[in-house]
């Protein structure tokens, strides 16, 4: 059965298919994205008949919640099952007045980054707009009536410039007024960095934040750590990033997970600001998430603020990530993973003791 949202432009023929006047599809929209409707019974200003033959045609939402953690510092994160029995995963973040979401835009990866859990296995398929749309809903429930999403990070699992239709169209709905209403400068998108793909946010006058996944001083360590480097290299990277900075205008920011003994020396923290001076908007650092089963560590204490030190001596303006809901495996891919791998476990539904899965 088809998904209400992965049909919302198709929704007015629909309706007049059924003989129902235009307006319906404004009171359904509105139901579905702004009044958190999960099913068409709730739709109580819709005829019954309408209600009932919406329900016999169209699911609302294309997939559903398969396991919800809560940490206790207020991060929830749900695996979400797909109509297709795939998992991908999705979180809310609190912090102070913000209501983060962090949002997949694939099923698994196919670039291959070797610290990351959700591209080990490669990529299954592209997220569909209503996946991807549906996601944001099922997070927004979460939420008291009186709280609304404030921010959208597109840092779940998948390259979102690799399913650039889907996530823009997905986007689209979140930005709209009669959508969730959220401003593009609250919206950040999370790249590898293809170039090409960065173009063409470009050309589309996007005002989405963009955010870097860099990891590297020079491209010989980059294509060890982030393979698909290999075909684009950091310079050409480097310039698309600017080419959107200059229709944009908005402030670019590139990251950089800390792997122990990997990247995090001091000589690198000042070849990576001698690469950045002069371009940099903001460097974000991440310490390290361990995934079981890969070999990297996060650095110890000292590694990171000798690193921290080093780039702010340069006059790198750089923040580091909290990690939040790390107790529950919010480093995404983790979570799909451990469902994956043993699903007797879906029936240890999660709490913050999710981190000793
Ligand atoms: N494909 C996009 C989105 C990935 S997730 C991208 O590459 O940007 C968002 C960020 O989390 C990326 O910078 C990614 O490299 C980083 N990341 C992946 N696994 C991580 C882990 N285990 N610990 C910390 N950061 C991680």
């Amino acid at each position: 059965m088809q998904s209400l949202v992965d049909q919302l432009e198709t929704l007015p023929e629909w309706l007049d298919s059924q003989s129902q006047p235009a307006f319906r599809a404004r009171q359904i929209r509105k139901w579905v994205l702004q009044k958190r409707a999960i099913d068409f019974a709730a739709m109580t200003d819709l005829p019954q008949p309408l209600r009932e033959r919406l329900a016999e045609t169209f699911t609302v939402l294309p997939l559903e919640i398969a396991r919800h953690q809560q940490s206790p510092d207020g991060t929830e994160k749900l695996l979400v099952k797909l109509s297709d029995g795939n998992h991908v995963e999705c979180v809310l973040l609190r912090d102070g007045a913000r209501r983060t979401i962090c949002v997949s835009s694939q099923v698994g990866c196919a670039m291959g980054c070797v610290f990351c859990a959700s591209g080990l296995d490669g990529v299954e398929r592209n997220l569909t707009n209503g996946e991807i749309l549906a996601q944001m809903l099922l997070l927004q429930r979460l939420l008291p009536a009186d709280e609304r999403l404030s921010h959208i990070v597109m840092m779940g699992m998948g390259e979102p410039l690799a399913n650039l239709n889907q996530v823009l169209g997905a986007l689209e709905v979140a930005t709209a007024a009669e959508g969730l209403g959220i401003s593009p400068r609250r919206i950040t998108i999370s790249t590898v960095g293809l170039p090409p793909a960065i173009d063409r946010l470009a050309k589309l006058n996007c005002r989405f934040n963009l955010a870097i996944s860099l990891h590297a001083p020079n491209d010989a360590l980059r294509n060890q750590l982030v393979p698909v480097n290999d075909r684009v290299g950091i310079a050409d990277l480097l310039d698309a990033a600017e080419r959107y900075f200059q229709v944009s205008g908005r402030r670019l920011t590139f990251e950089y997970v800390l792997l122990a003994g990997v990247n995090d020396s001091v000589v690198q923290a000042v070849e990576l600001a001698n690469l950045l001076k002069g371009r940099c908007q903001l460097l974000n650092v991440i310490p390290y998430n361990p995934v079981a089963g890969l070999p990297y560590e996060t650095p110890s204490p000292q590694a990171i603020a000798a690193f921290r030190e080093t780039l702010m001596r340069e006059g790198i303006e750089i923040k580091f990530r909290q990690r939040k809901g790390d107790k529950i495996n919010a480093a995404c891919g983790q979570l799909r993973r451990i469902a994956n791998q043993s699903p007797q476990r879906h029936s240890l539904d999660g709490d913050a003791k999710g981190s000793t899965l």
